[in-house]
């Protein structure tokens, strides 16, 4: 196959595609296409039609309606070994039978190429030496499959994959075993996959919808074995899509061309009342409140955090804990759209918490927010105002801090007895009187304070 200027035809298509298992309808009419050069992510709650959609794509799924064509051919009417030089198929999940080594595991991608009785030769063998090295497996070839961890069984079945050298790869939930890191990684390869031939695209299953607005050209969105949406990430991501597909609140973040998926956990509301909870605003970063953000969640509270930079430890914490919060690109400067969006959860915050995080020109912006909401809401300074040895703005956080203290925000070093006095009747409702500055380090008793707002 060779590179043209002319678009090459699709590498795969549906036509009104039905699919039924154990006489039960699982796919309907199903009609789309990919193009040469393109990734297309497939999103849908469990049991949606995904896996039975990529079965069907490669011939390992019987249709009952329409046709399915790889490479403008009816799949049903290729041989295996054609389909396996057009398609290499990574499932989901498969057990090995045998405990055969990384590397001859990985050679059975070859089968193709090579046939049956076949010896593999010099281009097998530099086939099978770059996927295991872009999977990272160099180091595994010799550890026997049956003693892998479920991420580097994954990375196996990639590996597998890319040493067919079929210019169709078909993905089911390739990432759902990796780290974070890896799924960036083989995300990033699958991205370099598809753009360096207009021969090649890609077609993946994913759960993660962060990563499918990252690198999928389109997502096909499916309900209920129907395709609901199909488009790329900045026209089908929706708030309402969302909901709608997977019953989920979720924020969308949209900037500079990217699109960022925030769940948020549900309101207190719906989980069922919980005594004495409140709307408690965190200000952390760089791992500052992940102990606090816990433990403001196994409490009940309804919690908010920001501005965090994506991949920052915290916003880790966040996602991990459904915390929702305005997030910034990492290593950039807070926008203020995001500053806009960042006082607004602010507003509606009963409770200000400021994690003892460093300060910078990166996230002075969150301190310098707060300053207009201080009045009239309990702030705390967990573990102490920042100091010189936590100032890196040149002493503009220390001035800022200074005037959240002016304003009355309070000190407070001990988590347990800040938890208490959360939930003490009047701790979080009333307007506090400022306090004068004296020494930033002095320490508060959060009980006291709860009395003074009476
Ligand atoms: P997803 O990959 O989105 O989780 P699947 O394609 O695996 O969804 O499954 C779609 C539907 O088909 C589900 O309702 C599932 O229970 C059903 N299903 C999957 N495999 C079989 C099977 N072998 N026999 C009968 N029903 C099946």
């Amino acid at each position: 196959m060779t590179d043209g200027n002319a678009p090459p035809s699709p590498r795969l298509e549906f036509r009104e595609v039905d699919v039924e298992l154990a006489g039960r309808a699982v796919l309907h009419r199903l009609s789309f296409s990919v193009a040469g050069g393109e990734m297309l992510a497939i999103v849908g709650p469990n049991g949606s039609g995904k896996t039975t959609l990529l079965r069907s794509a490669l011939g390992l799924q019987k249709t009952s309606h329409g046709e399915v064509r790889l490479f403008g051919k009816p799949v049903d009417r290729l041989d295996p070994r054609q389909r396996a030089l057009h398609a290499a198929w990574l499932p989901q999940s498969e057990a090995p039978a045998d405990n055969l080594s990384v590397r001859d595991y990985v050679s059975l991608g070859r089968y193709p190429h090579v046939g049956s009785f076949g010896a593999e030769n010099a281009e097998d063998g530099e086939a099978v030496e770059r996927a295991l090295e872009e999977a990272e497996l160099t180091p595994f070839s010799h550890r026997g499959v049956l003693h892998l961890s479920g991420g580097e069984r994954q990375r196996v079945l990639y590996a597998r994959a890319l040493a067919q050298g079929a210019p169709l790869l078909l993905l089911d939930e390739p990432t759902s075993h990796l780290d974070v890191s890896y799924q960036f990684r083989m995300m990033e390869q699958l991205h370099r996959f598809v753009r360096s031939s207009r021969q090649r695209a890609v077609i993946l299953s994913v759960h993660d919808l962060n990563l499918a607005c990252r690198y999928a050209d389109r997502i096909l969105w499916l309900a209920g074995g129907r395709c609901v949406a199909l488009g790329s990430p900045q026209e089908t991501i929706t708030e309402e899509r969302i909901y709608r597909v997977f019953g989920i609140d979720a924020g969308v973040h949209r900037e500079g061309g990217q699109v960022a998926v925030f769940p948020r956990r549900p309101p207190p509301a719906l989980l069922g009342p919980t005594p004495g909870s409140r709307r408690v605003h965190v200000i952390c970063g760089g791992g500052s409140g992940e102990e606090l953000l816990q433990g403001l969640v196994e409490r009940g509270h309804e919690v908010t955090a920001g501005t965090l930079h994506l991949l920052d430890s915290d916003q880790v914490t966040c996602e991990r804990l459904h915390i929702p919060g305005p997030l910034e690109s990492p290593f950039s400067a807070i926008t203020e759209g995001t500053r806009a969006a960042h006082r607004e959860i602010l507003a509606r915050s009963e409770v200000i918490v400021i994690a003892p995080l460093m300060v910078g020109p990166g996230n002075l912006a969150n301190l310098e927010d707060a300053l207009p909401f201080v009045t009239g809401r309990p702030t705390y300074f967990l573990r102490g105002v920042p100091g010189p040895d936590r100032d890196f703005t040149g002493g503009k956080a220390s001035e800022v801090c200074a005037e959240l203290r002016r304003k009355g925000a309070v000190v407070v070093r001990d988590l347990a007895a800040f938890y208490e006095d959360l939930v003490r009747p009047g701790a979080s409702s009333k307007p506090l009187d400022p306090e004068p500055l004296g020494d930033p380090e002095t320490q508060r008793d959060p009980g006291a304070m709860a009395e003074e707002a009476k």
